[in-house]
């Protein structure tokens, strides 16, 4: 890439194909749209976009709707492109080349391009041999290495493991340095505890649209913290980024929140499902509480689900990420393993 700057030249472009048939569980998207009461809401309120005109830089409407159903004020509240737009705008704002983050390995793949992005150094805090991640070891990790962004995904993507809140509560107390507490899968695990974003001036809590909301299409997340945090975001994130369309779907949605419980619920019953037959073939199982189960087996099963059009994630030889499907994907993919036993 002849015009990249050099301190990039190890970057490269991220593509994935989109797959539009066959059985999808590779990208911890909901197996069914959102209810059909938000569907059609949408339907009839797209009709009526100003599309002549520029979306609400403020996002005021929608802020407020996400403010109410958290019960913060709006200045609590900012929305991005995606949690992506606005973690990747926390990186920018808050670290100089040189700078320290700290975080868990592995969780979500993009904290670690983002803090090359702005040249900052990448501290792991590795799982024990299971893979299991202990708290005392991040705040060891912090302590030596005094980073200004800490991240903390949970339940974590790709494991799968759910932090207490009594133990998040353990790492915020033990630095100044920001936390950013990323909630993506939240709404499928025991307790959301986004408002310690409001609590502690230390911490910005990350939530998305794109997983339990079922409207990854529309790229919308959002991020809950004190007045001065949100101000930082809102400095750097540029302007119009959410669409007026994104806007007005996203605000439909989490004013119907209530609607989604029983597709949440029906995703948790299928996870606890398909983790327990998964077990019994003898694969080496994480216990998640988020919409996907990260799995060790032979490449041959990959394999096998690749010829029957069933797509899951690869992440290297022999390590895998299901996403839960609806029951009948469940099924078809419990099926194929079973006959390459
Ligand atoms: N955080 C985590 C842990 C994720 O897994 C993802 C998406 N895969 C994101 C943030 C970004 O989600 P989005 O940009 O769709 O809101």
């Amino acid at each position: 890439m002849k015009y990249m700057k050099k301190s990039f030249s190890n970057m490269v472009p991220y593509h994935s194909k989109l797959i539009t048939e066959g059985i999808i569980l590779n990208a911890n998207e909901s197996p069914i749209l959102p209810p059909a009461k938000v569907v059609d809401e949408i339907k009839k309120n797209i009709l009526n976009i100003e599309f002549n005109r520029y979306p609400d830089m403020d996002e005021v409407e929608l802020n407020k709707a996400i403010a109410k159903r958290y019960n913060v004020k709006p200045e609590n509240v900012s929305c991005g492109v995606g949690s992506d737009e606005l973690l990747d705008v926390v990186f920018r704002a808050t670290l100089e080349p040189g700078d320290t983050v700290v975080g868990f390995v592995p969780s979500f793949s993009m904290y670690q391009v983002f803090a090359e992005l702005v040249g900052a150094k990448y501290v792991p805090v590795l799982g024990d041999e299971n893979n299991i991640f202990n708290v005392d070891d991040m705040i060891k990790a912090i302590k030596e290495n005094n980073p200004k962004l800490v991240l903390i995904c949970t339940p974590n993507n790709p494991t799968g493991q759910y932090f207490s809140e009594e133990d998040v509560r353990k790492i915020i107390e033990s630095t100044d340095a920001l936390i950013a507490l990323d909630l993506a899968y939240i709404d499928f695990a025991k307790k959301d505890y986004y408002y310690l974003g409001i609590e502690y001036d230390n911490v910005i809590a990350f939530k998305t649209f794109s997983k339990a909301m079922a409207l990854p299409s529309i790229r919308v997340g959002y991020a809950i913290s004190k007045k001065e945090n949100i101000d930082m975001i809102d400095a750097i994130k540029a302007p119009y980024s959410v669409s007026t369309i994104s806007q007005i779907i996203a605000k439909i949605a989490i004013e119907n929140f209530d609607l989604y419980k029983g597709q949440i619920k029906m995703i948790i019953n299928e996870r606890e499902n398909l983790y327990n037959e998964l077990i019994k073939l003898g694969f080496k199982v994480y216990k998640s509480e988020a919409n996907f189960i990260y799995v060790l087996f032979d490449d041959k099963y990959n394999d096998a689900l690749l010829r029957n059009k069933i797509y899951i994630r690869r992440f290297k030889s022999g390590v895998y990420r299901i996403t839960v499907g609806s029951q009948y994907e469940n099924e078809k993919l419990l099926e194929v393993l079973k006959n390459e036993k």
